[in-house]
């Protein structure tokens, strides 16, 4: 008799994290049903969320440890590549630690992550481990915890739906984060007024009541315009200000530098639409700033996102239900890979390497005597890597190779590392690159917890067995860390259960959150200190998470990219995701995904294309001073002149090859994905 049976998890795509349904047939899942029953998608998925389990079961998958000689990969079996990888580690944890670099897979499980970030520090002593929140919202980390006291949403996603007005900057969330997108639509039926400032003209911008066009990397011009023209109308909030901030005249001296004509001038934005959205946010009972990817992805992301958190302040649009920052983050478990450690600088639950407590504490714990200095972050260990600092990079589940900037040089960096080290379910393009490639189970295969972007932590399901040859992620590092005589004691695991006790235990943001309550359909939020407090998603209410209790205002200048565009690279590249695609190596083998769309595109505006004669759909050449790739046009108005956009997917034309490593934001380490200069021309 056949079985069929319904086994509830969570979406392995975007950080909404709405609620799945595998459905199981024999014991293999042939496919995913909306949990009707979740709080945060409502019987509802996006077609991501639909038809974005396919690659799970495709014949691509993984099934041998494979090492490369010669050039060639071999299989080996897991005794040979667990010992190759093992002692390859304690050559250098025991002569110098940082010589090892670790990248933790934002897409997997809280406590894979965690276990990724106790290979590297209480495995190997290394401060050494970061993921791609580095190059997608670690300016949201770094901006908010300056002026909040925590890098993290201000508020749940059920909070949009009572905004009366909402402020979207650089979020395209009908495509990135449709299931958020989908409150968004709810809160204007309710009467919210949407405003979307975007350089393109996106899905989202498209069911605005105004959109606001301005020039990619303008937001801090464009943000201290709105707060000169909030305080000349004297529409801010005085008693919140006075009572819950400090900084607020250190600010206003800067931003009072920003009249509108010098805004216009440098964001290209109508001045009187700078000034006609300003007093309409201040004016709202409850406005909701939305941003993504577009504030983040900038040499300044730390200094947009504070002008953001500038803004709710100034207002007094923190602590409740309908305002606040909400950042809407990338991967569905970026959240917790922050919060699982998985940052150089910070243990689990943001606790500070530098803090020499903090480390005394995790010293203890890991049996292993760890520097309170800061760790190399992503972009930087790559580059380590380049200069011939770094030895051997462990890539859990990230391919950097794609997603980083400048393949190149990502690609020359690798090639100087004595052993890459990738933990995979596919041959992905960072794959390729390795030296030892060790085959992990994936998604619906195992269990454990998924952060969202609103900090909701919940529950992962298991539906159908690992292929046979392959290991679970936190099994394969427990390994590694005993054959390189680490003690048994600390890498003890039965199950992903009693990794989340020991999160509980040591970071207290957490410990209210007992397995028993994440049973439940709607996870529980963090910060929850206590299991008996229900953990409501709401931050900031009465007081700021500073010890002090207050927000702090920061005064920030425009700074704009790096990389200008000029009479050779005459163009700004930006870049972005689309609704049918995510993370290359899933939805590029999700045969419904990928027949929508099969190859990538760049936007470039009606005017430009015709300068080059460039006509729809042919294919182009796109180049910087990185590097080329051909590509089809998509001649569009829906971009501003001057901007063109490449989705960054696609392996065949990577935008990447064109993008700029070399411009880092000093506060978090951010590269500039979102500008760089290219030019554009008929093959
Ligand atoms: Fe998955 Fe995001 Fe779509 Fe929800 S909105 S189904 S989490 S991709």
């Amino acid at each position: 008799m056949v079985e069929i049976k319904y086994v509830p998890s969570i979406c392995p795509y975007c950080g909404t994290g709405c609620g799945i349904n595998f459905v199981v047939k024999d014991g293999k899942i042939i496919g995913v049903e909306p949990w009707k029953r979740h709080p945060v998608n409502e019987g509802k998925v996006c077609p991501k969320g639909s038809f974005g389990y396919q690659f799970i079961n495709h014949p691509d998958r993984l099934t041998t440890p494979l090492i490369k000689e010669n050039g060639e990969f071999r299989e080996a079996s897991w005794d040979e590549a667990l010992d190759l990888v093992a002692s390859t580690l304690k050559k250098y944890a025991d002569t110098d630690p940082n010589k090892l670099g670790f990248y933790a897979c934002a897409r997997s499980p809280n406590e894979n992550i965690y276990i990724t970030q106790k290979l590297a520090r209480a495995g190997c002593g290394t401060q050494n481990v970061d993921h791609c929140a580095r190059i997608c919202h670690g300016p949201t980390v770094a901006g908010l915890a300056t002026t909040f006291g925590s890098g993290a949403s201000t508020n749940g996603y059920d909070s949009i739906e009572e905004a009366d007005f909402i402020f979207c900057i650089g979020s395209n969330n009908m495509e990135a984060h449709p299931l958020f997108g989908r409150k968004i639509i709810r809160a204007i039926n309710n009467g919210a007024k949407l405003v979307v400032a975007d350089p393109r003209f996106t899905p989202t911008a498209k069911l605005a009541h105004e959109y606001m066009q301005f020039k990619t990397g303008t937001d801090v011009a464009l943000m201290n315009a709105m707060i000169k023209i909030i305080i000349e109308n004297d529409l801010q909030d005085d008693e919140f200000i006075a009572n819950r901030t400090k900084g607020y005249e250190e600010m206003k001296e800067v931003a009072m530098k920003y009249d509108l004509d010098k805004a216009a001038e440098i964001t290209e934005a109508d001045p009187e639409q700078i000034k006609r959205v300003a007093i309409e946010y201040a004016k709202a009972d409850k406005a909701a700033i939305v941003y993504s990817l577009g504030i983040t992805e900038h040499s300044h992301g730390a200094d947009n996102v504070m002008s953001t958190a500038n803004l709710a302040m100034l207002t007094g649009n923190v602590g409740k239900i309908g305002a606040g920052v909400n950042p809407l983050r990338g991967q569905n478990n970026v959240q917790g890979a922050c919060d699982m450690g998985a940052l150089p600088s910070d243990y689990v639950g943001y606790q500070k390497v530098v803090n020499p407590e903090i480390t005394k504490k995790f010293s203890e714990a890991y049996q292993m005597d760890l520097p309170t200095t800061p760790g190399l972050t992503l972009v930087e260990m790559m580059n380590a890597a380049h200069s011939g600092d770094l030895k051997v990079l462990y890539i859990h589940g990230e391919d950097p190779v794609l997603s980083d900037a400048d393949i190149k040089h990502t690609k020359e960096a690798i090639a100087n590392l004595e052993m890459l080290i990738v933990q995979e379910l596919f041959m992905t393009d960072t794959a390729a690159e390795a030296d030892v490639i060790l085959p992990a189970a994936g998604w619906g295969e195992q269990e454990g917890t998924f952060t969202s972007g609103e900090r909701r932590v919940q529950w992962l399901r298991k539906a159908q067995e690992p292929p046979e040859g392959t290991m679970l992620d936190w099994k394969i590092m427990e390994e590694v860390a005993v054959r390189m005589g680490r003690p048994r004691e600390l890498f003890h695991y039965e199950n992903a259960a009693e990794i989340w006790e020991e999160i509980r235990e040591l970071a207290p943001s957490y410990y209210g959150i007992t397995h028993e309550r994440l049973l439940a359909p709607e996870g529980v939020h963090w910060p929850c200190l206590d299991p008996e407090d229900p953990c409501e998603p709401l931050m900031h209410k009465g007081k700021f998470a500073h010890p002090d209790g207050l927000g702090v205002f920061q005064a920030v200048e425009h700074r704009g990219p790096v990389e200008v565009p000029d009479e050779e690279y005459p163009l700004i590249l930006t870049t972005t995701r689309i609704l049918f695609h995510y993370h290359a190596a899933m939805t590029r083998r999700c045969e419904t995904l990928d027949n929508e769309v099969p190859t990538g595109f760049i936007e470039i505006n009606t005017e430009d294309a015709a300068e080059r004669g460039i006509l729809n759909n042919e294919m182009v050449k796109a180049y910087s001073r990185r590097g080329e790739i051909e590509i089809k046009a998509h001649v569009t108005d829906d971009i501003k002149k001057g901007i063109v956009n490449i989705p960054m997917h696609f392996t065949e034309c990577a935008a990447n090859m064109l993008t700029n490593s070399d411009s880092f934001d000093p506060k978090c380490k951010m590269v500039e994905l979102k500008a760089c200069a290219i030019n554009v021309s008929k093959l």
